[in-house]
């Protein structure tokens, strides 16, 4: 089997050490035995949208969401619906997600529209939320830390990733951190994510496998080390939120 790994924007949305969640994605596939292979989509047609088989989308300031969002107000936000459309998964972060929704609206300047892949919808607030984030999912829990000023709320047509237990989440209000909606998810959490949340990586590949491959059975790898990070992190949130 193998594996298509692409990372959209890494040179405008990589904040917080988000680069790292591609890297868990393409170690996890590593680990066995699949071949996996990261390409960068960037601003500026993209000549082979219909390659990936997982997409990650990162965190980035407001200035460089204004730049991403109006090429995804082209034709490459229309390649990327069409992606979803052909079985590919979306895993993004913070302002990837923001923009994976319907519209991010900033502090200052005018509202940034979004693809549409997600039923979500942004309006920045006028203080951050920055701090550890510990969430409750249907799944098993996720640690990670939240740095945003937006106020995410979810439509009818995507579910909540789960319930903030430490932390702001989606808006500080309705106790909701991030969306899924099919093979797509968003959230708010840095971290990075993924290497402190094997079991969301592992969903991700088994989704991004499915597109081209039958009968995807990963097999467990040995988490110790992944465990050891997520307990500490879980434990600071906990005492120190
Ligand atoms: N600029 C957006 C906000 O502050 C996203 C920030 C981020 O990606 N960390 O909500």
């Amino acid at each position: 089997m193998d594996l298509r790994i692409a990372h959209l924007y890494p040179d405008l949305m990589n904040i917080y050490g988000d680069r790292g969640n591609v890297i868990a994605l393409s170690q996890r596939a590593k680990w066995r035995g699949i071949d996996a292979e990261v390409r960068s989509y960037s601003v500026g047609e993209w000549a082979d949208p219909e390659w990936p088989d997982v997409w990650f989308f990162g965190g980035g300031q407001d200035q460089g969401q204004d730049i991403v969002g109006a090429d995804l107000a082209g034709n490459n936000g229309a390649a990327l619906k069409k992606s979803v459309e052909s079985g590919a998964a979306i895993f993004s972060v913070c302002g990837g997600y923001q923009l994976l929704g319907h519209e991010y609206v900033p502090e200052t300047g005018p509202s940034i529209p979004g693809v549409g892949i997600l039923d979500v919808t942004t309006r920045a607030g006028n203080t951050r939320f920055v701090g550890n984030l510990l969430v409750n999912s249907p799944d098993a829990y996720l640690i990670g830390f939240e740095n945003h000023s937006g106020r995410t709320y979810v439509g009818a047509k995507a579910k909540p990733l789960g319930t903030v237990v430490v932390g702001n989440g989606n808006n500080g209000e309705d106790k909701t951190e991030g969306a899924v909606q099919g093979r797509v998810i968003g959230c708010y959490l840095h971290g990075s994510c993924l290497p402190k949340n094997p079991w969301l990586a592992d969903r991700l590949l088994g989704w991004g496998l499915a597109r081209r491959h039958d009968d995807v059975k990963l097999r467990p790898l040995d988490d110790a080390d992944e465990k050891s990070a997520r307990d500490q992190a879980t434990e600071v949130a906990r005492t120190r939120p």
